[in-house]
């Protein structure tokens, strides 16, 4: 079945919004309610990927919850937080971690305009230390409840929720695509329009074909290969 006009015009209109600036990294997050609530918050406010550190032998695992969010922000593994939150810094993010100790500072204090990733802790246990030691700022949503701590994938949503609020008002929203550069939203488009294709094409060693203004893959495929469109 080709893909329809007003699919790709979707697929479009959501990756201009994109934000490659904006991500999360979850420390032995491992509730797949949890991992999917917080998926589904990263799509609705534009992140772009996210990362995560899984408990030894786990894997990520998502449930109905994410309403399949989790195929619109790839979630990237790492070895360790310790290896993630060194990664991020060099890649010029300011590394916020969620910590509930009396060092942390309020939340709305903060600027999250620039590259920003934020840590959530393990739904038991919170931050590890190494993770809390290696980021760059420690910050709190203040609470006056008899319960010291939010559910992570509400503390993450509120904490996206209000870098997107900063970044509105400062008028650096991305509308039109410059949330990433501008290969990385050609492939992304093509996989998201053609997953199936682009999985082809990766098992074949070839680049993504070129696709027309309507999203029409604009090049000769195998047949077997354009059944699948
Ligand atoms: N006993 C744990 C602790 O002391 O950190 C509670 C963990 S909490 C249920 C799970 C995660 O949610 C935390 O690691 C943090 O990332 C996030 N979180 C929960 N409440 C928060 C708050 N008030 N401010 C910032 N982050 C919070």
């Amino acid at each position: 079945m080709p893909l329809l006009p007003r699919r790709f015009e979707r697929l479009r209109a959501v990756l201009d919004r994109r934000m490659g600036d904006l991500t999360l990294l979850l420390e032995h997050v491992d509730k797949p309610h949890n991992l999917s609530a917080i998926l589904r918050s990263c799509d609705a406010v534009g992140v772009l990927e996210a990362h995560a550190v899984c408990l030894p032998g786990r894997l990520p695992t998502f449930n109905s919850t994410a309403l399949g969010s989790q195929k619109w922000v790839a979630l990237h593994r790492h070895e360790s937080s310790t290896e993630a939150i060194a990664a991020l810094k060099a890649g010029g993010f300011r590394v916020y971690g969620t910590h509930l100790g009396a060092q942390a500072v309020d939340y709305r204090c903060c600027d999250f305009t620039g590259p920003t990733a934020f840590v959530l802790g393990a739904e038991k246990w919170g931050l590890g230390e190494a993770a809390a030691a290696a980021i760059d700022q420690a910050i709190v949503i203040p609470m006056a409840g008899m319960v010291q701590s939010l559910n992570v994938s509400v503390a993450a949503a509120i904490l996206l929720f209000e870098a997107v609020r900063q970044r509105q008002a400062k008028g650096c929203l991305p509308s039109h695509g410059e949330g990433l550069a501008a290969e990385r939203y050609g492939l992304l488009l093509f996989e998201w329009a053609y997953p199936e294709v682009a999985a082809w094409c990766r098992r074949e060693g070839r680049p993504y074909p070129a696709l027309s203004p309507e999203g029409a893959i604009a090049e000769e495929l195998p047949r077997g290969v354009r059944l699948r469109c």
